[in-house]
């Protein structure tokens, strides 16, 4: 029988690239998102099914609640929807970014894991196990200069998981998160409100950060390895990267 995932923010980037992956090695893939067009698109084209839904919203979470529940049991929830909205300090930072950038990186977090806990819970009875990842980023570790928002966001989807694997301990369930630096998706764009020389400007000069695809490789690697390991954290970075704000631009070479 093959497992099957749910994939939130799905229709772009990290999600799109795991729904791809994940559907290239057997799994049934439920892929979530706003964007209808897209999901269609990417559901046309790797044979995932789709479901609209904002993760910020009750009564879309309790419709893909009932979605699920009614379409089989899943075998790992893959908490990816999130995003950062503006880069200003704490003290000018407007508090509507603030508020988004909570309500989806973390109450969006704690939707989809309420709401589908029981379909993995089915899943695991079959599979004899169950995977939530959930993509939470280096700024969740790090605080940076103006990330203040998004670092507060970030290290309470951080905090989320860390007591959601205390608490379901005892049960054959892992609770993985992935913890991504600089990767190159919508995601400087989405920040910057779709300002494209500035999201550009995010990039530029930096020989090779990660892609997509990347993380993607190391979610559904994480939840392909046997039942008994848990990567609890994956903090991945562009070599180029060493800390959120510690970044080489231009090509990387060797000491004499
Ligand atoms: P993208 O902007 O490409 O993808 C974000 C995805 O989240 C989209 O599919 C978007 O779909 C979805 N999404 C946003 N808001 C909602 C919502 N309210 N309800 C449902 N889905 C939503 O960026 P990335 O792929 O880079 O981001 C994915 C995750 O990775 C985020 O959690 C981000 O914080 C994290 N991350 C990204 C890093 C980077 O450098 N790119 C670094 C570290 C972490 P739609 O608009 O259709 O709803």
């Amino acid at each position: 029988m093959a497992r099957r995932a749910v994939v939130t923010g799905a229709s772009s980037g990290i999600g799109e690239a795991t729904v791809r992956l994940f559907r290239e090695r057997g799994w049934e893939v439920l892929a979530v998102a706003r964007r209808e067009d897209r999901l269609r698109q990417i559901a046309a084209e790797t044979g995932a099914t789709w479901f609209r839904a904002d993760v910020t919203s009750d009564a879309d979470m309790a419709a893909l609640r009932a979605h699920v529940e009614e379409t089989g049991p899943i075998h790992a929830l893959v908490n990816n929807a999130g995003g950062a909205f503006g880069l200003d300090s704490v003290e000018a930072g407007s508090i509507d970014d603030w508020q988004r950038m909570f309500d989806v990186n973390v109450l969006g977090t704690k939707r989809a894991i309420s709401g589908l806990l029981p379909s993995l819970r089915a899943g695991a009875k079959d599979a004899g196990s169950g995977d939530i990842v959930t993509v939470t980023s280096i700024a969740g570790h790090i605080a940076y200069e103006n990330g203040g928002g998004y670092n507060a966001a970030k290290f309470a989807e951080h905090a989320l998981v860390a007591a959601l694997r205390l608490e379901l301990n005892g049960e054959p369930l892992r609770v993985i998160e992935i913890a991504p630096g600089m990767v190159k998706t919508d995601f400087s764009l989405v920040r910057f409100d779709g300002d494209q020389a500035r999201a550009d400007a995010v990039y530029d000069g930096v020989v090779a950060p990660l892609t997509a695809d990347d993380i993607a490789e190391s979610i559904v690697h994480s939840v392909e390895l046997p039942a008994h390991v848990n990567l609890d954290l994956v903090t991945i970075k562009p070599v180029a990267q060493a800390q959120p704000y510690k970044l080489t631009r231009g090509e990387l070479t060797t000491r004499d």
